[in-house]
């Protein structure tokens, strides 16, 4: 019998590509299960393959492919600690093979059990999106072989082809199964922000992919790669390039309230002159707004210094100013002006846009919290801009306020960071 493929370089990479491909045309989860299943076992030409969801500390069957034995039942569990080989590839990241003769599983089913017997070797690999374990992926067999490094690599290889595709479908089942529960008003206020966190992650991650290739090849095509734009084709190019642009902003606003509420993300702290960034996102805001706006900014003469998060705090910016064009659609002043006094910097923004019903202030700041009216409908935005704003300001000891919001009279909005000495 064939080793496996040997897998170095570019080599590597083809088969690499050949997978990710061959995965992502699952529609799915079951489709994505059977087609990794099916390409581990036969490259590490083993007998059966399993791949199990983990949660929390128990695997959860989510598939089993074995030509000619027994299924293990998909949904059945075991308790992850039980099963040796699986927590140490789980604990190192890495492919760990063993034997059947000397795994500490308990199995309860005599007929599982006895499944169980006739299997010799064990090969297992953690599948991982992000530095996330999802699943765990294994193969045996029922000859006297055991399984090599190479075995493992490639096991390993087709565990990352397969991260994405077998997380996503797993992502939106159980985002399946949340919405349903919403739906049958069973749900309590933590799993839906279970939910919207999932959501989150699933959008951004899942949307960037494609999105960056969109981009690929549309800065190729204005750069004349394929050829040179005739008048009809650059007239729909520049609406492509006008909706991707938005798509960009809107992925990336998931991408960066996903990111600010991952306890784990580090916040880099530095001291800067508040002013330097202000007069930075409204340059950048003023350059997209549209000329019926004037976008008016008052900085203070001395230096406002601060100690903050300064992607963050430019971004929190940018999305308040953002908001005051946004929501004034038939122009007018935005004013944003700085102010230092008893310990604070405060940056406020006021627009004569549409204003806030009281009744609506409450859900301005919460996770996709849109405040849609019958005039502001037809303006983009997904929810996320003033809670991710709030966040960022809150992680470097500030706040994001609504001070001032009439409806029909515009509104100020207002953003607070403690003076650093
Ligand atoms: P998005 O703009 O993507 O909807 P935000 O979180 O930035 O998300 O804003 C939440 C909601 O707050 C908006 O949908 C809008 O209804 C309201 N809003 C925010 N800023 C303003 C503003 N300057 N004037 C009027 N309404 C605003």
């Amino acid at each position: 019998m064939p080793g496996p493929r040997l897998l170095r370089g570019s080599a590597n990479e083809t088969l690499a590509a050949e997978l990710v491909e061959e995965f992502n045309t699952a529609s799915d989860t079951e489709a994505a299960v059977r087609l990794v299943l099916h390409r581990a076992v036969m490259e590490t030409r083993s007998d059966r393959g399993v791949i199990s969801w983990i949660e929390g500390s128990e695997m959860v069957v989510a598939g089993c492919f074995d030509p000619v034995g027994e299924l293990v039942p998909v949904g059945s569990r075991w308790p992850l600690a039980g099963e040796q080989v699986s927590a140490v590839a789980l604990a190192e990241g890495r492919p760990e093979a063993g034997s059947y003769s000397s795994l500490g599983v308990d199995v309860p089913d005599p007929a599982l059990r006895d499944m169980h017997s006739r299997l010799t070797h064990l090969l297992v690999v953690p599948v991982a999106v992000a530095g996330e374990d999802v699943a765990i992926l294994c193969v045996s067999r029922r000859r006297a072989e055991e399984f090599t490094a190479e075995d493992g690599e490639v096991l390993d290889l087709i565990a990352s082809a397969g991260a994405n595709a077998l997380r996503s479908a797993h992502l939106s089942d159980l985002l399946g199964a949340a919405l349903l529960e919403v739906a049958a008003g069973r749900a309590d206020a933590a799993s839906v922000e279970r939910i919207k966190t999932d959501i989150l992650r699933l959008a951004s991650h899942e949307l960037r992919t494609p999105l960056t290739v969109l981009n690929g090849y549309l800065s190729l095509l204005r750069a004349g790669f394929f050829g040179s734009l005739s008048e009809s084709i650059d007239r729909v190019m520049q609406i492509l390039e006008r909706r991707t642009a938005e798509m960009n902003a809107l992925v990336n606003d998931m991408l960066v309230a996903a990111r600010v509420e991952d306890p784990q993300a580090p916040t880099e702290a530095e001291t800067l002159d508040l002013r330097i960034l202000v007069r930075d996102a409204a340059d950048s805001v003023a350059a997209r707004a549209s000329d019926r706006h004037i976008l008016r900014v008052e900085l203070p003469g001395e230096v406002v210094p601060a100690r903050v998060d300064a992607d963050r705090i430019l971004l929190a910016l940018r999305n308040i100013l953002d908001n005051a064009v946004k929501y004034s659609p038939g122009g007018g002043e935005v004013v944003c002006s700085v102010d230092a006094a008893d310990g604070w910097a405060r940056v406020r923004v006021a627009d004569h846009g549409l204003g806030i019903a009281p009744d609506d202030r409450e859900k301005l700041f919460t996770r996709f919290g849109r405040v849609l009216t019958s005039a502001n409908s037809h303006i983009p935005g997904i929810g996320l801009g003033l809670y991710f704003s709030r966040e960022a300001a809150r992680r470097c000891g500030g706040d994001v306020a609504l001070v001032d919001g009439e409806e029909d009279g515009g509104s100020t909005f207002e953003l607070s960071l403690p003076l650093a000495h």
